[in-house]
C-alpha cells in the first residue's frame, strides 16, 4: 500500500514527488512515455522559461482566467518567488530576460528537469507505465497499469492536457474525472498561431515579419493585447496572437483588428498631418515609420503615387492611418488544441478544495497542473502553476 501514487512526470507531477521524498512518504510516479517530462524539455524553445520576475499579486492579476482568484492559496505558498529559490537551492542559477522572463543560465530545459529529478529516489520513477485505469473501494484506490496493480491511499493526477500528444498529454485526467463523476470542461487551445487564408493571399509579402508592441483587437469584444506580431506562411504568429488566441475559442465569427505600427491611430494622423513632415514623400515617411515591406504593402493597397505629404487631402491621410493602425482580419482560424502551446479546460476548480488540490467528491483523488482548468499567458505562468500546484498537493499528503 502506498501513501501516493503520482500520474505523469511533467513539472507538476515531479514538484508533488519532490514534496513526498522530503516527508518521507512512500509514492511511486509513473509515467507512459520512456522519456520524462518531455513537455518541458521542450518548452521555451528548449529553454524553458520557468518563471518570471512578477510579485505573486501581479502574477495572479495577470491570468485571464474568470476564477483565477482560486489561485491565491497555492501562488501564496508556492509562487514565482519561490520557483527561483527553489532551483537556486538545488545549484541551477535563473537569469532574468528582457526585465521579465527567468531561464536557467545552461540556457537548457535539461537542467531544470534534472534539478526536478535530483533528490528523488531513481526506484520510485517508473517509466514506460502507462495508468490504464483508476477504481476506489473503502479508502483504498487501485491503479493498474497494463501489468501491474498498485494500491495506494492517495492518487495524484498529472497528466496535463492534450496539447502536443506526442509529448505525452493525452487527456488522461478527463476521462478519470469522468469515472468519479468530477465537474470537467473540455479542454480547448488557448495558446496557440492563427491560420488566415487572407493573410496569406494579401500579406504574402509580409511573411516573416515583426511588428514590435503592435495592438491586436478581437472586434466586438473587451480583449486587446500589445505585444510582438509575427507574419506567417499560415497566418499570423508571434506573443500577440499566443495572448489573444484563447479568446477566439468562445467568440463567433471572430474577427481581428491589427496594427502594423506600434503608433495609435491618432499619433499616426498628427504625424501625417505634422508640418515638420510637409515636405517628405509618402515612400520616406512610411519608410521612417515602419519596415519597407510594410511601406511597400500600404503604397501598393492603397495605390498611392509617391507625393509630398501636404499634396494628400485629410481624407486621405486618414484612410492611410486607418490602413496602418485598424487593419482588418476577417477570417482567423485557431489551431487545434493539440498543436496549441497550452490548453484551458480541465478539471472545474470548483470540484477542487484550492488549498490542495484534492477533489471535494472523492477524498484522496488531486489532480493538478495543466488537466486543472487554469492556465496563464506567456512568459512562465503555466509552469510555475503547474510547480505550485504540485507543491500544494505534495506538501499536504506529505503532512505538512
Ligand atoms: C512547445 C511548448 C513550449 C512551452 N514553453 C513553455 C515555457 O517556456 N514556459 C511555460 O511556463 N510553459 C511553457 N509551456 C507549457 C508548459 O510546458 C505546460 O503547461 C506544462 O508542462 C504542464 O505541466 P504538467 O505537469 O501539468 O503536464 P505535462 O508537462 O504535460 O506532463 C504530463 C505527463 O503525464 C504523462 N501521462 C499522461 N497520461 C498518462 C498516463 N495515463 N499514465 C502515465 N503517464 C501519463 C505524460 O506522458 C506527461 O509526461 C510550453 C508548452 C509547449 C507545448
Amino acid at each position: 500500500m502506498y501513501d501516493a501514487i503520482i500520474i505523469g512526470s511533467g513539472p507538476a507531477g515531479l514538484m508533488a514527488a519532490n514534496q513526498l521524498e522530503k516527508s518521507n512518504k512512500n509514492y511511486l510516479l509513473l509515467e507512459k512515455n520512456s522519456v520524462l517530462s518531455e513537455k518541458l524539455l521542450l518548452s521555451g524553445n528548449k529553454q524553458c522559461n520557468v518563471t518570471n520576475n512578477k510579485t505573486t499579486e501581479e502574477f495572479i492579476s495577470d491570468l485571464t482566467l474568470p476564477h483565477k482568484y482560486f489561485l491565491y492559496a497555492t501562488l501564496y505558498k508556492f509562487g514565482p518567488n519561490d520557483v527561483i529559490k527553489f532551483f537556486q537551492e538545488k545549484n541551477v542559477e535563473l537569469v532574468l530576460e528582457n526585465q521579465f522572463k527567468y531561464f536557467p543560465k545552461t540556457k537548457s530545459s535539461t537542467s531544470i528537469k534534472n534539478a526536478l529529478l535530483q533528490d528523488l529516489t531513481k526506484q520510485k520513477i517508473l517509466r514506460t507505465n502507462e495508468v490504464k485505469s483508476l477504481f476506489k473501494e473503502g479508502e483504498t484506490f487501485t491503479v493498474n497499469t497494463k501489468n501491474t496493480q498498485y494500491n495506494t491511499k492517495n492518487v495524484i493526477i498529472a497528466t496535463g492536457s492534450k496539447s502536443y500528444p506526442l509529448t505525452g498529454s493525452t487527456g488522461f485526467g478527463l476521462a478519470v474525472a469522468k469515472r468519479f463523476d468530477i465537474d470537467t470542461k473540455a479542454f480547448y487551445a488557448a495558446e496557440t498561431s492563427i491560420k488566415s487564408e487572407f493573410v496569406k493571399r494579401e500579406l504574402s509579402t509580409l511573411q516573416g515579419t515583426t511588428i514590435k508592441q503592435a495592438t491586436v483587437k478581437l472586434i466586438d469584444t473587451a480583449h486587446s493585447v500589445i505585444d510582438d506580431l509575427l507574419f506567417t506562411h499560415f497566418g499570423l504568429s508571434g506573443p500577440a496572437i499566443f495572448k489573444i488566441s484563447e479568446f477566439l475559442t468562445t467568440t463567433p465569427n471572430p474577427t481581428l483588428q491589427i496594427s502594423f505600427t506600434n503608433h495609435s491611430k491618432d499619433v499616426v494622423v498628427s504625424m501625417l498631418k505634422d508640418p515638420k513632415n510637409n515636405n517628405k514623400t509618402i515612400n520616406q515617411f512610411l519608410n521612417s515609420l515602419t519596415t519597407k515591406k510594410i511601406s511597400s504593402l500600404v503604397q501598393t493597397q492603397l495605390s498611392l503615387e509617391n507625393k509630398r505629404l501636404t499634396e494628400y487631402a485629410h481624407k486621405q491621410l486618414e484612410k492611410i492611418a486607418n490602413y496602418l493602425t485598424e487593419f482588418i482580419i476577417s477570417d482567423p482560424k485557431l489551431f487545434p488544441k493539440e498543436q496549441a502551446y497550452v490548453n484551458g479546460g480541465g478539471i472545474l476548480t470548483t470540484a477542487l478544495n484550492p488549498e490542495t488540490f484534492e477533489t471535494k467528491k472523492i477524498k484522496g483523488l488531486f489532480f493538478i497542473g495543466e488537466t486543472v482548468d487554469i492556465h496563464g499567458p506567456l512568459g512562465g505562468y503555466n509552469i510555475t502553476l503547474a510547480l505550485s500546484t504540485g507543491y500544494s498537493a505534495g506538501y499536504y499528503i506529505g503532512g505538512n
